[in-house]
């Protein structure tokens, strides 16, 4: 059961409530990963690791992304797209 106090949430994920999310396959830039704003997986362009390591879900900027495992623990509650 999901709880309002499950301890992957913190108030910095506020400004994804509603949010638009988009699946993408993660492409390093400036930064070679990026973490799971909720569980803080790594998020990584490497070949050798599978999808749920590459690909995530994120808001239009890239600047959030959320990895499948809490894209659907959380989908209803953020009332996500
Ligand atoms: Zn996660």
């Amino acid at each position: 059961m999901l709880e309002k106090n499950d301890w992957r949430l913190t108030n910095q994920e506020s400004s994804l409530i509603g949010a638009q999310l988009y699946l993408k396959k993660f492409i390093s830039r400036s930064k070679d990963h990026e973490h799971c704003v909720f569980c803080l997986r790594k998020i990584m362009d490497d070949n050798s690791k599978d999808d749920l390591y590459r690909e995530a879900y994120t808001t239009q900027d890239e600047q959030h992304w959320v990895c499948k495992y809490c894209f659907i623990d959380f989908k209803d509650m953020f009332k996500w797209k």
